[in-house]
This record gives C-alpha cells, structure tokens and sequence, in this order.
C-alpha cells in the first residue's frame, strides 16, 4: 500500500535533478505534489507528466525565489492548485530544495556582496520564509525536509558563500524542530554529495569518473538516491526523527 496516500506536498525547485526525483518518489508513494519551478516551464510540465504517466498525481507552481514577494507568490499557487484539487489548502510535507550555487572556480576572494545576496536569499531566505508560511497549512505529524550540502561537513573554499547558505538551512532544521515537536511535525535536513542532477557536466566521463571518486562507493550520486532518502522521511515510519543531518553523500563524509 502507498505510504502517503491523500497526503499532499510541496517540493520547491522539482522541475528538474534532485528536486524531480523527488517529486516523482513523493507522488508514486500517493502524495499530491506541487511542483515547483522558476522559470522552466517545460522542463516543470514534463515533471508533472512523468507522475501522471506512472499513475500519480501533481500540478506546476511557478515562482522566482530571491526576489521581493516570491514566497506570497508561491504560495498563491500552491493554495489555489491545492484547493482546485483537494477542495482546502492542507499541506503535509514540504520540501525545500531549489538552491542556486556558485560558479565553479570562484575563488573566496572574488564573491561579491551582490552573488553573496543572491546565495542568501535563495538558498537562506526563502526556505525560512516558507516554512514560517507553511505553518498555517501544514497538517499536525507534517514533515519539513530542507536539503542541505556535505560541504558544511568538509572544506571547500570555491564554495565558501554557498556552504555558509546551507549552515543556515541547518539552524531552520534545528530550530523549526524544536519549536514544531508539540505538532508532531519533523523537521529534517538531507546532505547529498555530488548528485547527477543533468547538468552539463555529468555528460563528461573523465569529470564524472574525478568526482565518483569523492564517495566511499566510487560513483556519483543519482538523484534518485537522495530522493529516497527524503521520501523516507516524509513517511509514518520516520516519525521519530527530527532535528537531524542526514547524510546522504554515499560516504563522501567518511572521508
Ligand atoms: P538543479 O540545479 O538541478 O535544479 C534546481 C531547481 O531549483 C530547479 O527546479 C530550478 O527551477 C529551481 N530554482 C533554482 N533557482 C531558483 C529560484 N531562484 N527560484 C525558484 N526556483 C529556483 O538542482 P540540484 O538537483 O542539483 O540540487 C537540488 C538541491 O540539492 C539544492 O538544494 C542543492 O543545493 C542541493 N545539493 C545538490 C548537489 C548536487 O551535486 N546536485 C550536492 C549537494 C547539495 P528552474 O528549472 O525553473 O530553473
């Protein structure tokens, strides 16, 4: 039997790698699922024809992040796409995954206070801010998994701006945890590794065989390995897990 049937979810940035997988995993365990995106909007609509192709059910909710208004907007969508739907506007799970990160090859030096903004109220902000208005929506036993980065567990100075964003999605863990418990609402952070999320460099074999090397099990992550991983805990049987950092870098942290 599926594990979150009549359950519905919102996973921010699924229109594509990690963000899809997860829709996806979400939707084929029951959940209805608000699809997220920026500006995509065929790679967002082809998300949501992948879930209806294997039986399951999701609609697209467009909104920049970063920007003045973003999460009202969201959340315009997603009520009116929730009600469309289910006839009200609970919320069960929500996920937040859309991030931006900084150009490889950026040294510390060379972060502007501008992209050091953009990181922030991306990556920082906006997740906050979501949680803080999804608490209104959300279902008492909900669940709130916000996707971190192994780079706050190990050194690397080209990341620097966009590691300290995800030191901050981690304090939303922490503390939202603490504060939600009387709800029965888990709030968890998931740390993947390098993830194949199909971008450009995950078509070059001589950099996917580098980068397979940083895990204890000599290949690069997929995203749906991640998925799986959220899609756990946002189960009945994760219940008892709140506040944590899950690893999920297939053993990138062991060192
Ligand atoms: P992708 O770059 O493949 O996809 C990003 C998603 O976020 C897209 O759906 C995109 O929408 C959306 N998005 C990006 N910027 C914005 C914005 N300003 N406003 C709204 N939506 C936005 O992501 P990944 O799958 O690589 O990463 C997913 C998560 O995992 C992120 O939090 C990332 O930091 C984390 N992570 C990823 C790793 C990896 O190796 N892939 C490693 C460690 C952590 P659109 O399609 O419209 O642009």
């Amino acid at each position: 039997m599926a594990k979150l049937t009549n359950k519905t979810a919102l996973v921010t940035g699924s229109s594509r790698g990690i963000g899809r997988a997860t829709a996806q995993r979400l939707a084929a365990e029951g959940a209805l699922v608000a699809v997220h995106y920026a500006s995509n909007d065929d790679a967002a609509r082809e998300t949501v024809e992948l879930i209806e192709k294997d039986g399951g059910r999701a609609f697209t909710v467009r909104a920049e992040l970063g920007v003045p208004g973003d999460v009202h907007e969201l959340f315009l969508g997603l009520e009116r796409g929730l009600k469309e739907r289910t006839g009200a506007t609970t919320l069960d799970i929500v996920v937040n995954n859309a991030a931006v990160t900084t150009p490889a090859g950026v040294l510390p030096e060379d972060v502007t206070p501008e992209e050091f903004e953009r990181l922030f109220a991306v990556n920082a902000k906006a997740p906050f801010f979501i949680v803080q208005r999804a608490l209104a929506l959300l279902r008492d036993g909900g669940r709130i998994i916000n996707i971190s980065s192994g780079l706050t567990r190990c050194a690397n100075p080209d990341q620097v701006a966009y590691s300290m964003t995800k030191g901050a999605v981690e304090q939303i863990t922490l503390h939202f945890a603490r504060h939600l418990a009387p709800r029965g609402i888990t709030v968890n952070s998931v740390a993947p590794g390098i993830t194949n999320n199909g971008g450009p460099v995950f078509d070059i074999p001589e950099a996917v065989e580098q980068m397979a090397q940083l895990s204890a099990f000599k290949r690069v992550g997929e995203a749906v390995d991640v998925a799986d991983v959220v899609t756990f805990l946002a189960t009945h049987e994760a219940r008892w897990i709140t506040g944590a950092f899950i690893d999920a870098s297939g053993g990138t942290l062991l060192g």
